[in-house]
């Protein structure tokens, strides 16, 4: 199999990417030469999996399968993992994809190809806590789904239990883990609504943060909001606590022991160990290291997004965001069309923070928003910020489906919640 370009993984930037690419090319070129590669067979974008792990975003409806988006994007896609990389001789290597009773479904493949791109996202980060096996991660969606349904068992003993309550940690409080808890709350809620007094159960969730302060990446009055707004919904929000190690029950910390139902790890990211087996330069996180044109140590192959590694601001490196991911799809798809027309595209990548919201549930969000033409950053609360970071997966849904596809996605899903409700029980 060869293809020019083949991007590997189908997240929040390489779809974007291939959808972009084939939209271009045309129906017949885009899907000569451009091939999209992904280990799953539908696409979730990725901020959502804390909505999908709380039940109130159903996985299901939300995917948009691969196939159908390459149909429409013109673009082609196979499913596989990247298993081995020659950047030598420019050829991938895809595992043999096995069935549920170990039967191969299709053998290892390898695919030849003039320039690749590597946005295969990133995983966690336990910075060697032992005990990583008792905790949650929400990496994929089936992550956010297994722990869909342990918070839905976890609900069910509570409800019956005499002590009427259910103890949940967060490792963590960067976005993930605040929205998440934020989340839980709401599900909580209405769950709680929809009970009988003698099944009402408590809710304490514990919020573990190893520096100073929460959203410690964001503004300080992002944090000192966020912290008011959390502690509102009395979540336990403890900082400058150090995880030492993660318990079945709980986690030992150096405030002492915090016990728990369920815990999640969302502390950190790491990119994938066996990005060390490609020869390709790497950093501390397993990160391709990149240059201002998004090119690995490799010539023709780029990498973007979470697995990237790209300096920004002389000292920094891009944050690991879906806004990054998005300029960095952006940034390439002019790299391509220069490419593809022999033509050199002299500009190089420059990122360009344009602030950062965070949703605390319930119509709530707070967050900053960054440029314009004073270069003023904005801060932003509320219903608005609420808002602004709906349109943000909607903005996603734009780039893949379309504006009128969005529109038509967004009404079925609001419709469909006013009649089943938010919170996904089944
Ligand atoms: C719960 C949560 C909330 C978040 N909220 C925000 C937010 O509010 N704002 C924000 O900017 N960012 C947020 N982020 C971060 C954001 O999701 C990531 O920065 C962004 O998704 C990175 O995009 P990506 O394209 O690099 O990778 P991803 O979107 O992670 O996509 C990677 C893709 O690669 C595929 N893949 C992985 N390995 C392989 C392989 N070996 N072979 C084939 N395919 C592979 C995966 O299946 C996946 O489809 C959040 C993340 C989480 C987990």
């Amino acid at each position: 199999m060869h293809f020019d370009i083949v991007i590997v993984g189908g997240g929040a930037g390489g779809l974007e990417l291939a959808a972009m690419l084939g939209r271009r090319l045309g129906r017949r070129q885009g899907r000569e030469r451009v091939l999209l590669i992904d280990r799953s067979a539908f696409h979730i974008w990725k901020p959502t999996l804390h909505e999908v792990a709380a039940g109130t975003l159903d996985a299901h409806q939300e995917g948009l399968s691969y196939t159908i988006l390459a149909r429409r994007n013109h673009f082609s896609f196979t499913l596989g993992e990247l298993d081995g990389l020659e950047a030598g001789t420019r050829r991938l290597t895809l595992k043999a994809l096995q069935d549920e009773q170990g039967q191969t479904l299709i053998p290892a493949r390898q695919v030849s190809f003039r320039w690749a791109v590597l946005a295969i996202g990133s995983g966690s980060n336990f910075f060697g806590t032992p005990g990583a096996e008792h905790a949650f991660v929400l990496e994929q969606a089936h992550d956010a789904e297994r722990f869909r349904q342990r918070l839905l068992a976890a609900f069910t003993r509570a409800a019956f239990s005499p002590e009427k309550r259910l103890g949940v940690a967060i490792v963590g409080a960067g976005a993930t883990g605040v929205e998440l808890s934020a989340e839980l709350i709401e599900a909580h809620q209405e769950l709680q609504d929809g009970l009988g007094s003698e099944q009402r159960f408590r809710l304490d969730i514990s919020v573990v943060e190893a520096g100073p302060r929460i959203l410690g990446g964001l503004p300080e009055k992002i944090s000192r909001q966020a912290t008011v707004a959390l502690q509102r919904k009395q979540v336990r929000v403890m900082t400058g606590t150090k995880v030492q190690a993660i318990e079945a029950d709980g986690l030992q910390t150096s405030q002492g022991r915090v016990p728990a139902d369920l815990i999640v790890w969302a502390a950190g990211i790491k990119a994938a160990d066996s990005n060390l087996r490609y020869g390709l330069s790497t950093n501390r996180a397993h990160q391709f290291i990149v240059n201002d044109r998004l090119e690995t140590s490799a010539p023709g192959l780029y990498a973007l997004g979470d697995c990237a590694a790209c300096v920004w601001e002389g000292d920094k490196l891009v944050p690991a965001r879906a806004q990054a991911a998005h300029q960095q799809a952006c940034y390439l798809l002019q790299v391509f069309l220069a490419l593809l027309a022999e033509r050199v595209h002299a500009p190089a990548f420059r990122y360009r923070d344009f602030g950062s919201l965070v949703s605390l549930g319930d119509n709530k969000g707070v967050g900053n928003l960054m440029g314009g033409l004073s270069g003023r950053n904005f801060f932003v609360e509320g219903l608005l910020a609420k808002w602004m970071y709906m349109s943000l997966h909607l903005n996603h849904h734009r780039a893949i489906v379309g504006g009128v596809n969005t529109v038509v996605l967004a009404l079925a899903r609001l419709l469909q919640r006013r009649v089943s409700g938010r919170l996904k029980l089944h």
